[in-house]
């Protein structure tokens, strides 16, 4: 089975279209999202209309729950709670339903996926040596997925040796011979330095997973941003990638 995975999302529906776009090329049996679908953005509810429409498993993260009002605006930084009470009041019945289906955690045939980490599937970065040992020390399954921190990370645990890194676009890893743990990045609010929408391929086949980033049309949705007076830092990082 190969699977394309998003992450992070976060109601940028340009950046979410050109990721599609490079998937569908790629024509994979399943998209799964580890969460983080809403918040930052200016499209929440056409960015919820597609993942329902398109992905297989999709999870809830913190700013999905924020909107929601399962977790508290005052744990978010102050512009992501400005954003957060914007998007409740734009948010459709049917696309909060959504979001209220959906679990911070998942398991399937040879992985398991959370939102943020393994030990708090809602908040923890695993950004770090002793949060991504803590992970995959925590897990069983050969591949551990996890977004939230908005970082491609690569890293392998084998023999009780963790190896990894920052996983930049092209990078590729056997994920025979150790347990993985992945983050595939960002689409809508990469924070590893490069400004592109981020994803990663799985071919559980052939044993191999691929990073990507696809470029979009940053000033749009900075534009669309600046329309709907959301927080301008919040659209200036954007072009940074941080
Ligand atoms: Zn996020």
């Amino acid at each position: 089975m190969r699977v394309a995975v998003v992450s992070d999302i976060h109601a940028n529906l340009h950046a979410l279209e050109a990721v599609l776009d490079a998937i569908d090329a790629d024509s994979p049996d399943e998209l799964w999202c580890l969460g983080d679908l809403v918040g930052y953005g200016p499209r929440p509810n056409e960015v919820i209309e597609i993942v329902r429409e398109q992905a297989r498993l999709c999870l809830v993260g913190n700013h999905d729950l924020g909107v929601l009002g399962r977790l508290d605006l005052e744990d978010f930084t102050l512009d992501a709670a400005v954003v957060a009470q914007w998007t409740r009041t734009v948010l459709l019945d049917e696309n909060r339903a959504y979001l209220e289906s959906l679990a911070s955690e998942a398991r399937v045939e040879g992985a398991e996926l959370y939102h943020a980490s393994p030990r708090d599937p809602v908040w923890e970065y695993v950004i770090d040596e002793e949060t991504a040992l803590a992970a995959l020390e925590v897990t069983v399954a050969p591949l551990v997925l996890v977004g939230h921190s908005h970082v491609a990370l690569s890293i392998s645990l084998a023999n009780g040796e963790l190896s990894g890194a920052v996983a930049p676009d092209g990078t590729e890893v056997p994920l025979t011979e150790a347990r993985w743990l992945l983050n595939p990045g960002s689409v809508g609010q990469p924070r590893d330095g490069d400004s592109r929408a981020a994803w990663l391929e799985l071919d559980f086949a052939a044993g191999k997973a691929r990073f990507h980033r696809v470029a979009y049309d940053i000033a749009r949705t900075q534009a669309e941003m600046a329309e709907r007076d959301l927080p301008e830092g919040l659209a200036e990082r954007l072009a940074h990638g941080s």
